[in-house]
């Protein structure tokens, strides 16, 4: 399976990184197999960065192998969603980015891909109307809702399924709104669509 994650879709997010690009189609970066972690099982924060940021994100499950997929049909290629962690070694990102460099070692390192509990779209809302956030310690940290995305879920996988066919089981992380931060040792994360509570784990 792959990991699809799209940068910079939330205008709030953008402002507060300081990014004034009008963009006309999606910023795409991957991770790997190995970057995913789940089942609530706990994050180790790396040795090679002194500053991991937590970046809240829907994520989508992909159901059926598609390429070149039209907008108008791609909701039948997904139908179970999530809350999950697209965690970012913001001081090697932010390095990287400054050389010109691509962005994989600050994004897709081993459990950089957090994903809560997979739920069946239908029972918890419509696509472009979906309310999430996260807390920290209890403290809620960051949220944000579908329908503000600059380039909605459908649009995401009509562009990306033209460069990458889609398979079974492969994830999007659909971009992350305002407010995310730093995680220390100790924090517990949880994450929500609406009520429901999707996600919840330890940094270590
Ligand atoms: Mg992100």
């Amino acid at each position: 399976m792959k990991i699809i994650a799209v940068g910079m879709n939330y205008a709030t997010h953008n402002k507060e990184m300081h990014h004034s690009l009008e963009l006309s189609e999606p910023t795409i970066f991957m991770k790997s197999d190995s970057s995913l972690l789940k089942d609530g099982k706990p994050f180790f924060i790396p040795d090679f960065s002194s500053e991991i940021h937590y970046e809240t994100e829907i994520v989508i499950k992909i159901n059926r192998l598609g390429k070149n997929i039209a907008e108008r049909f791609a909701y039948r290629y997904y139908d179970e969603v999530t809350v999950g962690i697209d965690f970012t070694a913001r001081d090697l990102q932010n390095r990287l980015r400054k050389d010109g460099l691509p962005w994989e070692l600050s994004k897709a390192f081993d459990h950089s891909a957090v994903t809560g509990t997979f739920v069946p779209l239908e029972e918890i809302g419509k696509m472009t109307n979906l309310p999430f956030c996260l807390t920290i310690n209890g403290n809620k940290v960051q949220e944000g809702n579908t329908s503000q995305m600059i380039f909605s879920v459908d649009r995401i996988i009509a562009y990306v399924s033209r460069f990458f066919t889609l398979k079974i089981g492969d994830l999007i992380y659909t971009g992350t709104p305002a407010g995310v931060g730093p995680v220390k040792i100790g924090d517990h994360l949880q994450g929500f669509i609406g009520e429901r509570k999707l996600l919840d784990f330890y940094v270590r």
